[in-house]
């Protein structure tokens, strides 16, 4: 029998009543593992009654006793995260060590969102006009929504439910097909913390079932994680829905290095941004821009005599460097892609395709890709791979690597590397990207600041956790007081019987 997973609802695991479903893979053995359910439109209205009933007590419950709920997660999350990890690493493909990092950078925004009392004081003025004070304070929405992606399916879930949590919502979670385990372990461990049923709800499924999330009037606000076309889709259909949103997408970062970078240094860096979790990460350095064709032959060398020695293997393997992609479908897309580089005349470094790991044949790996002499009107210069693959785009001279990060179409991340200062203050005030790394290949950002891409990547003005998390999940509600009279004239401070 193969295993179900179930939708979570009401605080239990409930199996589907719908009937179509989706296989979950082992992406290193290739073998199905798991089933699992699309809701249908019906489903996904009793998930959301369901946390349209909960919500007002959790609403009233202070936000001290939420957060100490946040605490008792953190805790019980800790005690399995060998568990955990291993779960995740089963349904994705990242190794282990990968999976932990998935879980940990999660973590870190539920640690953030502990600090809920603080972070949902409102303002106060007194006295702003004879007798008048104003105060502002901030109010969950009511049911809200996340909707995420396959490629983090622990932290990108907590980074919105965390926020949505903490400020008083009922939380409705529509995972990735791909890697839906880990959502639901996250929903139970919420329980056993204490969360009342209701609160945090998963609810598995595909178009259908985000499409019946974006009609329902009882939504207040969908947080989105995905790609472009998905991201753009959902932003606008939220919008004419009047429905909150925040929608994050893909991404093309570029990593900028200057002549008197540390090469090693650089070339290291790349390796790991570029290949690490066989480049399915937002955040993962896709182009690397070589300022002069000294830096770039240089590092081109060193690029290629690296990748020769990455261990690509299955994802349990703990000596691997990564692991197979996440489908069968996601390496043939890859797959073309490298095929398209060469027919555009790029230069292949290294070719990934074919690659068979000894015992694991059927899973779906493939190796580290390099290009050199990428221009930027090629596809795999400017369309997301979403795989282990590198290309060198270079550039003659800073203004030339600094257009080209700041005109492509994606502005999620952007890394320089260099011994200069003043080159990389200009750089950082200048560059049209969201996030940006100086000597960091990886610019995420820690929890209590925020995390959002620029034109493609991102569509809605707040950011994903740190104070605009909380922002995105709560409305403001402003009082303006004034007391013309009171007690204090002519109180009277004894007994009436008295008189
Ligand atoms: P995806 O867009 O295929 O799926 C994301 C979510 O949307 C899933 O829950 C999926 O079920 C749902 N979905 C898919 N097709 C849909 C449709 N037609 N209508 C409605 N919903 C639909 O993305 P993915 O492949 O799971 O994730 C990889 C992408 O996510 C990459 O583009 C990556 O760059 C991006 N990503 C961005 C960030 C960021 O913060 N900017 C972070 C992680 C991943």
């Amino acid at each position: 029998m193969i295993r179900e997973i179930p939708h979570f609802v009401g605080g239990k695991r409930v199996p589907t009543t719908g009937g179509r479903v989706a296989d979950v893979f082992e992406p290193s053995t290739g073998a199905v593992q798991a089933r699992v359910p699309l809701a249908t439109a019906d489903e996904v209205r009793a998930v959301i009654a369901n946390a349209e009933a909960a919500q007002p007590a959790w609403a009233a419950t202070n936000p001290q006793k939420r957060a100490r709920v946040l605490l008792r997660f953190l805790e019980l999350i800790q005690g399995e995260m060998d568990d955990l990890a291993r779960l995740l690493a089963s349904e994705h493909g990242k190794t282990v060590d990968d999976a932990k990092g998935d879980i940990q950078r999660g973590l870190e925004v539920i640690e953030f969102c502990v600090g809920a009392p603080h972070l949902l004081k409102g303002e106060y003025s007194s006295g702003a006009g004879a007798g008048i004070d104003v105060y502002s304070m901030r109010q969950p929405l009511g049911v809200v929504a996340g909707i995420t992606p396959f490629n983090f399916p622990a932290m990108i879930p907590l980074w919105k439910a965390g926020p949505a949590i903490a400020a008083g919502n009922a939380f409705v979670l529509k995972p990735s097909e791909r890697d839906p385990s880990v959502p639901v372990r996250l929903a139970e461990l919420f329980i056993e913390a204490g969360l009342p049923a209701g609160i945090f709800n998963v609810v598995h499924g595909d178009k259908v079932a985000v499409d019946t999330i974006l009609e329902d009037p009882r939504v207040q606000a969908v947080g989105f994680v995905g790609s472009t076309p998905i991201a753009e889709y959902i932003y606008k259909t939220a919008a004419a829905n009047g429905m909150r949103a925040q929608c994050f997408g893909g991404a093309k970062n570029h990593l900028i290095v200057m002549p008197d970078a540390d090469l090693d240094q650089v070339a290291d860096a790349l390796i790991g941004a570029g290949y690490g979790s066989a480049g399915e990460r937002c955040m993962a350095i896709s182009v690397a821009v070589p300022v002069g064709e000294e830096t770039a032959d240089a590092l081109a060398a060193k690029l290629a005599e690296r990748v020769r020695d990455l261990r690509v293997g299955p994802s349990l393997d703990g000596d691997v460097d990564y692991g197979p992609l996440v489908t069968r479908a996601a390496v043939e897309r890859v797959e073309g892609y490298i095929q398209q580089g060469v027919d555009e005349g790029a230069t292949l470094l290294a070719d990934g395709r074919g690659l068979v790991v000894d015992g694991y044949e059927n899973g779906f790996y493939l190796g580290p890709t390099l290009f050199d002499h990428v221009t930027t009107d090629m596809a795999i210069y400017r369309e997301e791979i979403f795989g282990p693959v590198l290309v060198i785009a270079r550039a003659h001279d800073y203004e030339e690597a600094l257009r080209m990060a700041s005109e492509h179409e994606f502005g999620n991340g952007v890394g320089i590397f260099t011994r200069d200062g003043d080159a990389a203050r200009d750089f950082a005030a200048r560059v049209n990207v969201g996030m940006v790394g100086v000597n960091v290949p990886i610019p995420v950002p820690i929890a209590y600041f925020t995390f959002g891409g620029w034109k493609n990547s991102g569509f809605g003005d707040l950011n994903q956790h740190g104070a605009d998390g909380f922002r995105f999940y709560t409305k403001t509600k402003t009082v303006t007081s004034r007391w013309p009279s009171g007690i204090r004239e002519g109180a009277s401070f004894v007994i009436p019987t008295m008189h």
